[in-house]
């Protein structure tokens, strides 16, 4: 197919093309409207039709695939290996609502799922999309209070959990940190469901609000639950992401959009075909994990793989172990996941069978040339990077090989994916930037389906921190840097705003500063992203103290930088613990009082440090090159 003409009739006349995509997806009854663009930057695709994610991941596929598996589950942290097949998993899914249901969880009811990566919790994930409920998985790196900022921004009727998962051969409590959320939480679920793997022996059960899955199971052994038709856009889901703000963002996703727009990616952008099987390692906390290790893959009659443990354990050849043993066709990843790979013998990747494996696709961070060529050099399959977001749901720039494959060109996720009306625009003007030079990223509305519909009960958010960045028109802004070559391939070059991204999560930078300010010794702080070789980016803490006796010398800024960084996994999880933290009399500021974190980054990264004409105090300054030591 040709590119240019498949993308420009996708902007041209998308009604007409994603009138034709909905036919991917099975409708209970069909939309009466492809696009509604009444309220902009609101819109809505296939406005009346009804349809339900589940049936369209699972029950469809019954009467062609029941006996094909739907999912594998392999976990080298506990040893367990169990496939379902799409039939199984029909099973499990209806058990899993019929408990549910039973404990009351009704259509647009929200369910917090805090889960490892066990199949149970694609079972839950799926059960709710059949009830017709909202699920609200939260990434188990995550604290106690992360997760209950998150319980009580949905207010959630049910809470899920594990009793424990496992990393690196070490049980990693969830329910003894779902108890502590739970207490502080302003709006408590009223039932926790505790799926139990006999990991956390002093796990404690709450008379009258812990259910046993597994007991419950038991009782719903043949329930069958009907699936919940819902308007395509109900929402389905909502995924918390960091903003520039303490308070992270509840991405809400629609249901039909979500289901045709994965659909859709699963043949132009996966190039996959129902029967193969994929491999995501992502999580299931994270947008990649909904899309392409739950959704996108069943939807398209794929065996998904579900693998809990690192890529390293046992050993380095454990991912490729899996490729050959699944004939994994499809494979999705990080840049730091293969970062952390090159560390070990090339070996590994010459030691199995890969001949099934059609592509690797990387996504979530910038891919550097060395890790890109490192990889296809030692897969010998081509290596696909890709870039989207948490709220776009699916790429946003991709080489969509099962459209036209074009050449690779180092440090480009490639071409627009169709849909998006994509424009890199001056960050002051709006006005479009020529070939090479470097604008924010922006898309011309509408936001194709799959994109989040709104910021979970904040539609003023949703229309100011996406919308409101330009004045004359109305643009979404991705707050990434970009350019693109005058032969049309786009660069992304890092972020407009205050987030980081470390080893491809996303990490607010105002998140930790105030987890750091929690501490009781902490006067002021600045959290910027430094680069690190493996994680991409790294945050690095900039504080001053209360009582300055507390660093006056070497050993006291060793214990006050140990507990601060305690402080912050107690809050916010040891996802977003600081690499390191550096104690100063003071900070970088604007006469005005504005943080220089920008100056304070190019400072410690040994680069420019831009205008400074508006800077405060320049010892400030000088104190950080010095804890930095340039
Ligand atoms: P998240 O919402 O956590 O998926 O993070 C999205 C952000 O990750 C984007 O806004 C980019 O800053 C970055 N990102 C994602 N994919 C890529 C990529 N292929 N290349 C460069 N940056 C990327």
């Amino acid at each position: 197919m040709d590119y240019q003409a498949f993308y420009r009739r996708s902007i041209d006349d998308p009604e007409s093309f994603w009138g034709d995509q909905a036919e991917l997806i099975d409708w209970h009854k069909p939309p009466q409207k492809i696009l509604d663009q009444s309220n902009p930057p609101f819109r809505k695709w296939f406005v009346g039709g009804e349809t339900n994610l589940c049936y369209n991941a699972v029950d469809r596929h019954l009467a062609t695939r029941a006996e094909q598996p739907a999912l594998i589950y392999l976990s080298s942290e506990t040893g367990e290996e169990k496939q379902y097949t799409y039939a199984e998993l029909h099973r499990e899914v209806n058990r899993c609502a019929a408990i549910m249901r039973s404990l009351g969880v009704k259509q647009g009811e929200r369910v917090v799922i805090y889960m490892p990566m066990i199949a149970e919790a694609i079972f839950c994930m799926l059960a709710c999309a059949r009830l017709g409920a909202v699920h609200s998985v939260v990434f188990g790196g995550f604290a106690a209070h992360n997760l209950a900022l998150r319980i009580d921004d949905a207010k959630p009727c049910l809470l899920i959990c594990a009793d424990a998962g496992m990393r690196g051969g070490k049980a990693v409590p969830y329910k003894h940190l779902v108890d502590d959320a739970i207490k502080e939480a302003k709006f408590p679920p009223p039932k926790v469901l505790i799926v139990d793997r006999g990991l956390d022996p002093d796990m404690h059960w709450q008379d009258g609000r812990d259910v046993d899955y597994w007991d419950a199971r038991d009782d719903f052994r043949d329930a069958e639950v009907p699936v919940t038709w819902l308007e395509a856009n109900e929402p389905s889901y909502i995924l918390y992401t960091s903003g520039t703000t303490g308070k992270p963002k509840g991405v809400q996703r629609d249901v039909g959009g979500y289901a045709v727009a994965l659909a859709s990616t699963m043949k132009y952008v996966y190039n996959a075909n129902p029967g193969e099987a994929m491999f995501t390692t992502s999580d299931i906390g994270w947008v990649v994990g909904h899309s392409y290790i739950v959704y996108g893959p069943l939807l398209h009659g794929m065996t998904t793989i579900v693998y809990e443990g690192l890529p390293t354990k046992p050993d380095a050849g454990i991912w490729w172990k899996i490729v050959q043993d699944h004939k994994v066709t499809t494979m999705f990843s990080s840049p730091t996941a293969v970062r952390v790979l090159k560390k070990q013998d090339p070996a590994w990747l010459k030691k199995y069978d890969l001949s099934s494996l059609r592509y690797l696709f990387l996504a979530g961070e910038p891919l550097d040339e060395t890790t890109s060529r490192w990889i296809s050099d030692g897969l010998g399959v081509p290596v696909l990077d890709h870039y989207w977001q948490t709220e776009t749901g699916w790429a946003m720039l991709s080489y969509l090989p099962g459209v036209e494959l074009k050449p690779n060109r180092f440090g480009s996720p490639g071409f627009p994916a169709y849909g998006f009306n994509i424009r890199i625009v001056n960050d002051l003007t709006g006005e479009v930037c020529g070939p090479n030079e470097k604008g924010v990223l922006t898309v011309v509305p509408p936001l194709p389906p799959g994109c989040l519909s709104t910021v979970w009960g904040d539609d003023n958010r949703y229309v100011n921190s996406y919308f409101g960045q330009f004045e004359k028109q109305l643009l979404y802004s991705s707050s990434d840097w970009a350019l693109r070559d005058a032969d049309g391939y786009t660069f992304i070059l890092g972020r407009t705003d205050d987030v980081i991204n470390t080893a491809g999560h996303r990490l607010g930078t105002r998140e930790i500063e105030e987890a750091l300010q929690a501490h009781p010794a902490i006067a002021e702080v600045a959290v910027v992203g430094l680069h690190d070789e493996v994680k991409g980016q790294v945050p690095v803490g900039f504080c001053t103290v209360k009582d300055p006796a507390l660093i006056a010398d070497a050993a006291g800024r060793e214990a006050l930088e140990k507990s601060c960084i305690a402080k912050v996994a107690e809050l916010l999880g040891a996802v977003a613990k600081p690499y390191k933290l550096h104690f100063v009399t003071a900070l970088p500021k604007t006469r005005s009082g504005k943080l220089l974190r920008r100056s304070i980054q190019a400072l410690a990264e040994g680069r420019e440090t831009g205008d400074l004409s508006t800077l405060d105090d320049p010892n400030a300054l000088e104190e950080i090159r010095k804890a930095v030591g340039r």
